[in-house]
Order: C-alpha cells, then structure tokens, then sequence
C-alpha cells in the first residue's frame, strides 16, 4: 500500500540510539562502565605505584580490587549476566572502600559517599540499601577513623542523607524512563505497539530467525472502507473502531505474538513459530474469524490482509514490503480478503 507517514524525506528524524533506549539497564550500565572504567584505571595506577616502591600489601589489595571491577565490567558485556555484574559491581566497590577506610586510612571515608550514590543508582532498592546500611554501620562504629564524636556523627548523617535521597531519586528516575518507554513505544490511541516498536521486534526477529531458524510470519492489514465511517459518523467513531478492532486482534494474540499500529487504519501482527505451511492454514482461519466481528455504526467492520514468512537472508524491510505488496493484492482482489505470499 502506498503510505505517506513516516516517508516523508522533509522530516528529519533525531538520530536515537533506540536499541540502547529499550534495553532494560541502558542508563544504570553507562554510569557503570563509566564510573567503573574510570575507577580501574585509577586502581592499576596506584597498585603499580604500590609494587614499585615496595608496599606489596596495598599492591595486592589495589590489584584485587581492580581485577574484581574488571570482571564485573567484563560480565556486564554479556546481556543475561547484566543484573548479576550490576549486583558483583556494587559489592565489590562497598567492599573496597570499606577495606581502604579500616586498612589504609580515614581518606576511604570520602570515597563511600560516592560509592553509596553508584549503589542506589545501579541496584534495586533492597541490595543498594544492604550495601549502604552495611557499610554505614561498619565505618560509622569505627570512633579511630574519627577525629571528633561530632565528625562521625556528621559523616554518618550524611551518609544515611545520601542513601536517603539517592533511592528517593533513582526511584523517580526509573519510573519516569518506564512511561518515557511507554511512549515512545506505544500508541496513543490505541495502545498498541507504534511502528518504531514494530521495527525495533522486526529487526529482533530476523536477528533471532537467524541465529535459531526459527520462522516467523506477519501480517499487514488494513481496514476495508473504513473512510466511510469518518466521513459518515465523525472521526471519534473512526477511533472508537479503531480502539475495538485493536482489542479484538489484541485477543486473538498467542504469548510472544506482537502487535503494532503501523499508522491510520493499518495493523501489523507478527506471529512467531509459524513456516510457510502453517501461515497458509493459521492466517486464514485468523482471517476468517477477525474480520467482521468489530461492529461498527454502519454494521461489521472488515479488512483485507497481507501475510509473508520470513524467507533465509532477508531482511526486515523487504520482508515487510512482500507483506505489504500481499495486502495490495488482497484489496485488488475485491477486499474483505487475504492473501499468503509466496
Ligand atoms: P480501503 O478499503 O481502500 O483501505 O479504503 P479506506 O477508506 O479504508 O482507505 P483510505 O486509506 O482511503 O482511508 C483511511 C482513512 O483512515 C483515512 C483517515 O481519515 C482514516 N484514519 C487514519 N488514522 C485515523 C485515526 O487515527 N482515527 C480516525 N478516526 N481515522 C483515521
Ligand atoms: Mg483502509
Ligand atoms: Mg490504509
């Protein structure tokens, strides 16, 4: 089908990273890598100093902490150990201002302010507030680190100050990115799935087809007619059908199965685990039992539908256009049908 939204060369769109936006820790492992890379560098200056002038304790310590941060940043590279590298990552560099407060001297003392934000800023709430509470009570109690009773009571406050907010804040943090997610990802109206969406598990799918051959149908359809209702009715009937006909494909969804509104009346579906055989008997039924049964004020609102199976090497755009040039075919073929390409 011939579309306007979304092609249009005189808009120009904002170079985003949406990979990296959708990924669950994307801003948690940058400050990581970040904080982290930096803090190694730091550690294997200060153990080589360390080994140079003789100190072979404190080179040992500075080396194993390094190693330690090293392996955290390491695992965080792979994606089903990023939660476990975030956790090993806070416990490690806990661990190691705590050792260099209660070995080398009361200077660690300033490094666990920093060290208490990373942790409410990378963990959940229950692990960053062990992390802290521990390493609170642990230096807090040591009245040698101290030169006064009021320096230690301030240094704890502030520490509990800092854990305090930096949960409050990381909190908020992690809702807002939640709804900006949301938004960016879904459509207004609909709720469905938004066409970047749509592209983002299309490009997940070929990726995943490849690596495990697994097949992969979809299906673009459009609604037949559906002007009329507009024109007749009034475009908040138009949405009302829109919004009814969306629940219904919604419905007829199995787990893993995607849906996208991929712009006016136009829906995608991606069926995941379904060959060339099986579309040609799943699609039809589908087909058969979807179109129709949304009511709409001028009776049962139909569609016309084009499916195709991802085929070896192809790509996510080509795939979507032997859809889409299917779909043609339907409404060429007289509308309120389906058809399977090749
Ligand atoms: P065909 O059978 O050829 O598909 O005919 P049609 O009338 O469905 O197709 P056409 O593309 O000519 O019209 C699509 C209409 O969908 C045009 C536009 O007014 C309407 N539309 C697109 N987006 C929305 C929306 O968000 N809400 C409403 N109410 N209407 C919309
Ligand atoms: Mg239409
Ligand atoms: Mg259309």
């Amino acid at each position: 089908m011939r579309r306007k939204s979304g092609s249009d060369p005189a808009v120009e769109q904002p170079e985003v990273d949406w990979d990296g936006q959708m990924r669950p820790y994307g801003t948690e492992l940058s400050v990581m890598f970040a904080i982290g890379g930096l803090s190694a560098l730091a550690i294997a200056g200060y153990a080589g100093y360390r080994f140079v002038t003789g100190d072979w304790l404190e080179g040992v310590v500075n080396s194993t902490i390094f190693s330690a941060i090293a392996i955290s940043l390491l695992l965080a590279r792979v994606e089903r150990w990023q939660s476990t590298a975030m956790l090993l990552f806070g416990v490690v560099i806990t661990l190691s201002c705590m050792a260099s407060a209660l070995l080398i001297g009361s200077n660690g003392l300033l490094w666990a302010y920093l060290v208490f934000w990373v942790n409410t800023f990378l963990l959940l709430h229950p692990a960053a507030l062990t992390l802290n509470t521990s390493a609170i009570l642990v230096l807090g109690s040591q009245a040698r680190l101290f030169t006064s009773t009021l320096e230690q009571i301030s240094w704890v406050t502030v520490a509990i100050m800092i854990t305090a907010f930096g949960m409050y804040y990381a909190g908020l943090m992690r809702r807002q990115r939640r709804l900006l997610r949301r938004l960016a990802t879904h459509d207004s109206l609909t709720g469905v799935g938004n066409r970047r969406l749509m592209q983002h598990r299309l490009e997940q799918a070929v990726e995943a087809s490849r690596e495990n051959r697994r097949p992969c149908t979809l299906v673009v359809l459009d609604l037949d007619h559906f002007k009329q209702i507009n024109d007749g009715h009034g475009h908040e009937a138009g949405d009302q059908a829109l919004c009814s006909f969306a629940r219904q494909l919604e419905n007829s969804l199995r787990e893993g199965d995607g849906l996208y509104r991929m712009g006016g009346e136009e829906f995608v579906m991606l069926l995941r685990d379904m060959d060339l055989d099986a579309a040609r008997q799943a699609v039809p039924r589908l087909h058969r039992r979807l179109s129709g049964c949304v009511d709409g004020p001028d009776g049962p609102i139909r569609f016309s539908a084009g499916a195709a199976t991802l085929r070896k090497g192809e790509s996510w755009s080509r795939w979507l256009a032997r859809a889409d040039h299917a779909l043609y075919e339907a409404k060429r073929s007289g509308r309120n049908s389906l058809i399977v390409a090749d």
